[in-house]
């Protein structure tokens, strides 16, 4: 059993707690095969509401994979992050920073690659008290769009990363806000 961290780094303009949207989001990676060291051909993806039996009824994992080359059954797990207790994504705040993502449980396998696939969300980083009703209602510019959720600190937006960065405009307070510069890692815990 190997215990693994996936970290990312992004460059946060305007916006904070960048996290995975939904509870069941689909994680993406590139995985090996740690008895023959066969990369698996496909990038696959699980979530953590994955519940795929392990042959011989020991239990339950998130993903279980026989590999192809040595017939080994592998599987992982989505843990928590300690000090949390919870097996939820960790909200990235800090701008340019490693952060730890997820942790997974590991067990004839280990992840190499954690790709940015899916919708995220973020919120502005900026704090303002919304005065008027009303206002922010629609899409700004690209691709984004306002979740309309009333007062300032509610407010979010929803990303989708493109070629590794997502680009909008926030409306209410009046700058350009943005994801770029995505990096992730995969550590051991
Ligand atoms: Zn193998």
């Amino acid at each position: 059993m190997v215990k693994l961290k996936v970290m990312i780094s992004m460059e946060l303009e305007g916006v904070t707690e960048v996290v995975p949207a939904e509870e069941d989001f689909q994680y993406f990676f590139t995985v090996m095969c740690s008895n023959c060291r066969e990369t698996h051909p496909n990038i696959i993806s699980f979530n953590v509401k994955d519940e795929v039996e392990i042959t011989g009824s020991r239990g339950h994992a998130n993903f279980v994979w026989r590999c192809h080359n040595c017939k080994k059954e592998n599987t992982a797990s989505i843990i928590p992050t300690p000090p949390s207790k919870s097996i939820s994504p960790t909200p990235y705040t800090t701008s340019g920073q490693w952060d730890t993502l997820i942790s997974l449980d590991c067990r004839g396998l280990e992840f190499t690659k954690f790709h940015f696939v899916g919708k995220w969300k973020c919120r502005p980083d900026v704090q303002v008290e919304e005065e008027g009703e009303g206002e922010g209602e629609g899409g700004g510019r690209g691709k984004g769009n306002r979740n309309g959720k009333g007062k300032g600190k509610k407010q979010e937006f929803e990303v989708e990363f493109e070629d590794g960065r997502w680009d909008d405009y926030d409306d209410i307070n009046g700058i350009p806000v943005g994801i770029n510069d995505n990096k992730s890692e995969i550590r051991r815990a």
